[in-house]
């Protein structure tokens, strides 16, 4: 793939140095071929070693490079310069989290709401002789979910975190879908009282801004509608 130039607006913010934010201007010829994050290493070891971001395994894997390119949220190590089909490329960090350093956001409210829908398997009774059994039709139900990296692109993009930061938000929400509705999760379905309010489940707009952020095709509002038919069922005398 040939090489062109590219300019890069990069959003910039020092906190420690009582900087205002602003942004950063880079020109550089780069492979069609290459990642925005790639690019942004390229600019990092180039052109400005004081640029931070956040990356660990550049394989759509690890959910760490979330951003804001050109407008929408990706992971910066599967967006493809090409495939942004201009030169000029803006990057900026997460929407709805904290900014620590230039593109590096706070990530807590994001964990702090996972870690409190519990996200494990909870079990009783004695363990199987060997391993726990799952039918193709039970785990088709969970299967997207699974494969949520938890990248928060679609926190990003959640228009009801930009009003209430107490908001659950989608990939809480459909992480306690994916283990809830697990058929090997015997917890006690009442954890679902604990997200029947605005900052759970009723929260959400429906406007399935989090479903076009998701890079894994994650579809959140799916997992969310799943969770308030289960809150219908049990308010209705039947359980989960
Ligand atoms: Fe990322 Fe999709 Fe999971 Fe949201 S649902 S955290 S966008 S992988």
């Amino acid at each position: 793939m040939a090489s062109r130039e590219y300019v890069f607006r990069v959003f910039r913010f020092d906190p420690e140095k009582d900087q205002k934010p602003h942004f950063s201007t880079y020109a550089l010829k780069l492979e069609e071929s290459q990642s925005v994050l790639g690019a942004l290493m390229e600019i990092q070891d180039r052109l400005d070693p004081s640029l931070s971001f956040r990356y660990s395994c550049r394989g759509a894997v690890c959910g760490s490079c979330g951003m804001a390119v050109n407008g929408s949220l990706v992971l910066a190590c599967r967006t493809l310069l090409f495939s942004l089909q201009t030169g000029v490329i803006t990057v900026e960090p997460l929407p709805n989290l904290e900014i620590q350093r230039d593109l590096v956001v706070d990530m807590e409210p994001f964990w702090k709401a996972y870690q409190s829908i519990q996200p494990w398997l909870h079990t009783q009774g004695p363990l199987p002789e060997r391993e726990y059994t799952v039918s193709e039709r039970d785990r088709s139900r969970i299967d997207q979910f699974v494969n949520c990296i938890l990248c928060a692109c679609c926190y990003g993009a959640c228009p009801v975190l930009g009003r209430d930061p107490d908001y659950l938000g989608p990939a809480a929400l459909a992480k306690l879908y994916r283990f809830v509705g697990d058929v090997r999760d015997q917890r006690d379905k009442a954890i679902l009282e604990e997200v029947d309010n605005p900052q759970g489940v009723w929260g959400c707009d429906t406007v399935f801004r989090c479903i076009d952020a998701c890079p894994k095709e994650v579809r959140p509002t799916d997992g969310i509608s799943a969770l308030r038919r289960g809150l219908v069922t049990r308010a209705l005398g039947r359980k989960l």
